[in-house]
């Protein structure tokens, strides 16, 4: 099994930094942001330390499945289901990526706007 890479978030897959683990699987971890921007802030990260989806490959469908199915069960367990909430990954500099570990951002508990900036 893999045990993430060398990023901040590989430090909390390999439990060497503490984060508020949230959901864990074999090959999926859920935590709080930090920083968060709403009152439900997750991140939704695969152990395997795939940079973004920008860099996934053919053989990572079945965990990149799996994150999207982890992020929905998260949101469910925090209550977001009835309102709604939002999922969004980010990739590279444009994009606001500021950890190159793959995660999904699920964040809800308030209404959110559209486009963002
Ligand atoms: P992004 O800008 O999409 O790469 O998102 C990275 C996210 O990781 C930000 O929302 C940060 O607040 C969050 N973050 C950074 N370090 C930690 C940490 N040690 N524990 C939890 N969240 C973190």
């Amino acid at each position: 099994m893999n045990h993430g890479g060398d990023t901040i978030f590989g430090k909390i897959i390999r439990k060497e930094i503490p984060a508020q683990i949230v959901y864990e699987t074999e090959r999926v971890l859920a935590f709080r942001d930090i920083n968060p921007v709403a009152p439900v802030h997750i991140l939704v990260i695969p152990k395997k330390p795939i940079e973004s989806v920008a860099t996934a490959v053919g053989t990572d469908a079945e965990v990149l499945g799996e994150l999207m199915l982890a992020a929905a069960e998260v949101a469910r367990g925090e209550g977001l289901e009835p309102g709604g909430y939002r999922v969004v990954t980010n990739i590279g500099t444009d994009g606001g990526q500021t950890v190159f570990h793959l995660h999904l951002h699920v964040i809800g508990g308030r209404p959110m706007s559209w486009p963002p900036g």
